[in-house]
């Protein structure tokens, strides 16, 4: 049975590498008709930042990405906290002492920098390791006498895990495939602390297989995690229960090298995070995809982008079909770089493919009733019919609309030096009477009616309808002008051609 989880610490917000870690795990449990995991890792508490599992769970609610089991839902595995599962993880470190897989350490902080120093000053990296643990203030370097007495007088100590000398490990990534690591390059990691809470290695690895976690799916920066957490499941014999690994490219910046970071963001103007976030401690706001307008729908599809393809020309795709065609062979090896181009793309994808009325719902809810502007719904379904496809976002559709529902009472300079010349008072003069005249203000009507007399006259079309649009709209842009005054109305547009004649 696929058993999945989505396993973030509670340190901050959550990236959207961390979004499409859960977005992939989600796919897959979807594809397999198997579970969704949400396991909060707070293990560490000096990095828990009040507010971040909040922010978590409402991200993952706004993507769409709903959690079978787990923190914010209950499930028969739980508690799906790991600070809530504290007396659980010191049973399975004993046990790996017991079998001499791991061990005491009693070397206090200001001892380990003081080495680390010393091969710094020889200009080596310290590690704790075979290499040099025998060495060292722990158990496996002193007498059983003296780690009894150190244990009895209350020393602090740390367990951790002894790494074997020397050994190959050829490991099976679904992702990267066949992985080698040496066990002498690696160090004796801490699985449980002085605090008497368990590192995130032990807890990740116990939690998991408590909770039948068929696979995990996690970043690539966990990768050099793999062997150390693939000897845990050896050694407390759980070899046979022991999940596959996938570990997903690096989202990449995009330009330049590396992995995409919040500072691209910010020097680029694109949001990192799904949410707006404000820190805790600085007070810092951080604006989130949502906030900046992007459908919950396009975000989801651009980011199933990074890192997976269908293999065919298909490009935009519902959670649904997400589900469908996810597979995580078909998850590259190599980072992608975030495009955040594309991303508004795959914005304009979904805001096209709404309907007008849709639209205009939107556009009233966000735009129109946070200016306090009230106004006819069907007025406001046509109005953004007519320029949809020229948008990204809806609230970008005030500038190309905010003639409609507010009376230019400036215009614009440039236009205005092309548009207002020569004869254009007495024109626009002119052209008030015609309109007065007709009854039927559609805009078929009033363009036959107003083209015949320009025709009549003799004279360029420009000369009319450029003052004409600068005095409706206040600038050259928009839609058809006789569509515009059909949806003004005889009075208002006649009351604006007053304006702009004074
Ligand atoms: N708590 C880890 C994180 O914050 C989880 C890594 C994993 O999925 O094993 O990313």
């Amino acid at each position: 049975k696929v058993r999945v989880r989505f396993a973030p610490s509670p340190t901050g917000p959550l990236h959207m590498g961390g979004v499409r870690t859960a977005l992939f795990n989600y796919l897959f449990a979807r594809k397999h008709g198997g579970e969704f995991l949400l396991r909060i890792e707070d293990t560490d508490q000096t990095r828990y930042v009040p507010g971040a599992e909040d922010y978590i769970a409402e991200a993952l609610n706004w993507c769409g990405i709903t959690i079978d089991e787990g923190a914010t839902v209950g499930g028969e595995y739980g508690p799906y906290r790991q600070s809530e599962r504290k007396p659980l993880y010191r049973e399975y470190a004993e046990k790996l002492i017991a079998s001499g897989d791991a061990y005491y350490a009693f070397d206090t902080a200001e001892e380990l920098d003081a080495i680390r120093n010393e091969y710094e000053a020889e200009k080596k990296t310290f590690t704790y390791n075979p290499d040099t643990r025998d060495n060292l203030n722990n158990s496996l370097a002193l007498s059983a006498d003296e780690v009894q007495a150190k244990i009895e007088a209350g020393t602090p100590y740390v367990v951790r895990f002894k790494m074997p000398v020397n050994e190959e490990l050829h490991l099976d990534d679904e992702i990267r495939k066949h992985v080698i690591f040496n066990t002498s390059a690696l160090d004796d990691k801490v699985l449980f602390k002085s605090d008497g809470m368990p590192t995130y290695h032990l807890a990740n690895v116990v939690d998991d297989y408590l909770m039948k976690i068929s696979h995990v799916i996690r970043g690539e920066e966990w990768l050099p995690s793999m062997p150390l957490h693939v000897l845990l499941y050896k050694k407390l014999g759980w070899e046979a229960e022991m999940p596959k690994f996938a570990h997903l490219p690096l989202i990449l910046k995009p330009v330049g090298k590396g992995k995409l970071s919040k500072r691209d963001g910010d020097k680029l103007g694109f949001p990192v995070f799904p949410l707006l976030w404000t820190d805790p401690k600085t007070q810092d706001i951080s604006s989130g995809y949502r906030e900046d307008g992007y459908f919950p729908e396009a975000f989801v599809n651009m980011l199933a982008f990074l890192g997976w393809n269908p293999g065919t020309e298909q490009e935009i795709f519902s959670m649904e079909e997400l589900s469908e065609a996810f597979s995580l062979d078909r998850v590259g090896k190599s980072g992608s770089k975030f495009d955040p181009e594309k991303t508004k793309w795959f914005n304009r994808q979904y805001l096209v493919t709404k309907s007008d009325e849709e639209i205009g719902q939107l556009f009233s809810k966000e735009v129109l009733a946070e200016k306090g502007i009230e106004a006819d719904s069907d007025k406001v379904t046509r109005v953004c019919g007519m320029v949809k496809d020229r948008v990204d976002f809806i609230s970008e559709l005030w500038d190309q609309v905010n003639f409609f529902f507010e009376a230019p009472l400036e215009f614009d300079a440039k236009t205005a030096k092309k548009a207002w010349k020569g004869e254009a008072a007495e024109l626009m003069q002119e052209l008030k009477t015609i309109l007065s005249d007709i009854s039927d203000f559609s805009s078929a009507n009033t363009e036959i009616i107003v083209k015949e007399w320009i025709t009549a006259k003799e004279i360029g079309f420009g000369k009319v309808m450029n003052p004409f649009r600068l005095a409706m709209v206040g600038a050259g842009k928009g839609p058809h002008m006789f569509d515009i005054i059909e949806l003004l109305g005889k009075d208002e547009s006649i009351a604006r051609l007053d304006y702009a004649i004074e």
